[in-house]
């Protein structure tokens, strides 16, 4: 029953039937879901056959697009039961909206001395906005506790919020750890002692059934392309009383209701929020996308959870996984750590294998230091993902941690013996020369690994912030020094990966001068190597970060020559 289910929500979603993506088993829902057709075909339509502005020009087309375009917002008002459409403030995305939130409280409601709470679990959009007019306004920027798992102590939580609290802003749901934190607990609180809550439901609104009114929360922020809709629209619902009361965000076009020269008056919420030309195919997908998965609701909460108890289950049966965050009041969402094994690692070579999860920080930095881990691999399910997914997912992760694990390394020394004998008998092959050798990814990857057995390790004492290297999903330390005029590096990571990546790094520009390193084009030459997919600017390829830190250094130490 759940396969047909799946089957048929699948149908709704053209990424499945690809042909580039029908062989990817796509884990990564949390960071963005696939579109949905119907999503795709109003946006499409509206540029093909009806791309007008709205609220400005009074012809036919303009004034049919701006009443679609409002009747959006009261579809979104239904779907997270505000008491009005005018509380529904159109967005970039949930980051806009804690930002737009956060700079009017500052203006216009915070006063020194007042402290604001955040979770322990927060994603860094809903930290660094408070931290920041924390830090410029004077006040306390508190933490609400973690236990050992990841999960929020309630008790100790509510004892935090007191009379000096402005504001807890707090997440529905964890997007590092999956869990649904206990809101309701928390908002009561927060109203008997006068303070204002903000919901981050950026995680929650695609697989919860939220009603605002009932939560009595003071603002609520979501993002359309965690729901099956469009990148760059979200909401901000406020109390309309309390959006009456904040300053307007950003100033122009739209927002005014009479400008002169001496005098500007703005437009009564939602508008004075909505400076510009709004993202009018962006709000048209995603009043879709809310209309779908309302109407989908139950059928999706039987699917998720079906899936989620496999996923638990196939999880269980590897010993050397570890999971955090609440097992029970969770979504869809599963964050685990292996035994002796870098969650880089694990991410890149389960990419190998054309699955797509989510490995590192996750975007809540504090969490993960929290929990004294520097990341997790995260699979975030969806409805229309498959028992099969999580099967080959399964597979693949048990496949992987073998290869990672260390009597592998023992396969990988066989590996380059059986290559250096065929290169040059008994002679120890340079580790590029055995990586071009490689015939495949895997060996590839066993020959960066074992590559990694021969980096010369930064000492301890060297794993300090100025020697981090950041930009990679792991850890990564990198010191470079000077010695009778040629480069000395050494370096580190828990990856056996990026520890192979830097030995294949440090055998080309050890020993030269930083003239010759600047001349050396570093790049082509570990794309040569085929090692460029590490170069790449995403947050999880760290390579072009060591690269960049080794160029600097030679650059810096060059001019002083
Ligand atoms: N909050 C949470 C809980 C999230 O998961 C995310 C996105 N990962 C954000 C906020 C930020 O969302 P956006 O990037 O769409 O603004």
């Amino acid at each position: 029953m759940p396969t047909k289910l799946s089957e048929s929500l699948r149908q709704h979603f053209p990424f499945f039937s690809s042909t580039q993506s029908e062989q990817c088993v796509y884990l990564d829902n949390a960071a963005t879901s696939q579109k949905l057709q119907r999503v795709i075909d109003v946006t499409q339509q509206y540029y093909q056959e009806r791309s007008v502005n709205v609220h400005r020009s009074s012809h036919q087309l303009a004034a049919c697009v701006t009443e679609q375009f409002e009747q959006s917002r009261k579809t979104i008002q239904r779907f997270i039961g505000a008491k009005s459409h005018k509380e529904i403030v159109w967005t970039k995305g949930a980051t806009e909206s804690i930002n737009l939130v956060a700079s009017g409280l500052a203006k216009s409601y915070i006063k020194p001395g007042d402290s604001i709470l955040v979770s322990a679990l927060e994603h860094h959009a809903n930290i660094v906005p408070w931290q920041q007019i924390a830090q410029t306004h004077n006040l306390q920027l508190k933490v609400m506790p973690v236990d050992s798992l990841g999960v929020l102590k309630l008790q100790a939580s509510l004892e935090l919020i007191d009379e000096n609290t402005a504001l807890v802003a707090i997440g529905h749901v964890s997007n590092a750890l999956g869990n649904i934190n206990p809101i309701a607990d928390i908002i009561n609180k927060a109203k008997q002692l006068g303070a204002l809550t903000l919901i981050d439901g950026t995680q929650a609104v695609s697989h919860l059934a939220v009603n605002v009114q009932q939560l009595n929360c003071d603002f609520y922020v979501f993002s359309g392309h965690k729901m099956f809709g469009p990148t760059g629209i979200g909401v901000l619902y406020g109390k309309y009383h309390l959006l009456e009361q904040l300053p307007a965000y950003q100033l122009g076009g739209e927002m005014i209701k009479k400008v002169s020269f001496t005098d500007t008056t703005f437009q009564p919420p939602p508008l004075k929020f909505e400076a510009g030309t709004p993202n009018i195919a962006g709000v048209l997908g995603l009043s879709v996308a809310c209309e779908f998965i309302q109407q989908h609701r139950d059928t999706f909460l039987q699917l998720e959870d079906h899936l989620y108890q496999q996923l638990l289950a196939t999880l269980a049966e590897i010993p050397q996984v570890k999971l955090w965050g609440d097992k029970i009041n969770s979504i869809c969402i599963q964050s685990f750590t292996v035994e002796g094994v870098s969650h880089y690692d694990l991410a890149v070579l389960l990419d190998k294998r054309n699955i797509a999860v989510r490995a590192g920080h996750h975007c809540a930095m504090p969490l993960m230091h929290e929990l004294s881990i520097d990341g997790t691999i995260r699979v975030s399910l969806a409805a229309y993902n498959s028992s099969q997914d999580i099967i080959t997912f399964g597979a693949a992760l048990k496949e992987c941690i073998g290869f990672l694990s260390d009597s592998n390394v023992n396969s990988a020394e066989q590996a380059i013996a059986t290559l250096a004998t065929n290169a040059q008998l008994n002679q120890p092959m340079p580790i590029a020369e055995s990586i071009q050798k490689a015939k495949s990814w895997d060996q590839t990857y066993r020959q960066l690994m074992l590559a990694g057995k021969s980096l010369i390790r930064l000492d301890p004492q060297y794993k300090t912030e100025g020697s981090a290297v950041h930009g990679c999903e792991s850890q990564v330390w990198l010191r470079c020094r000077l010695e009778h005029g040629k480069l000395v590096l050494e370096g580190d990571s828990p990856s056996k990966i990026v520890r192979g990546l830097l030995a294949v790094i440090f055998e080309t520009l050890s020993g030269k001068t930083t003239n010759q390193i600047l001349e050396f084009n570093l790049a082509e030459y570990l794309v040569d190597l085929n090692l460029g997919k590490h170069l790449s600017e995403s947050r999880g390829n760290g390579l072009s970060a060591v690269v960049n830190k080794i160029v600097a250094y030679c650059q810096l130490h060059n001019s002083e020559q």
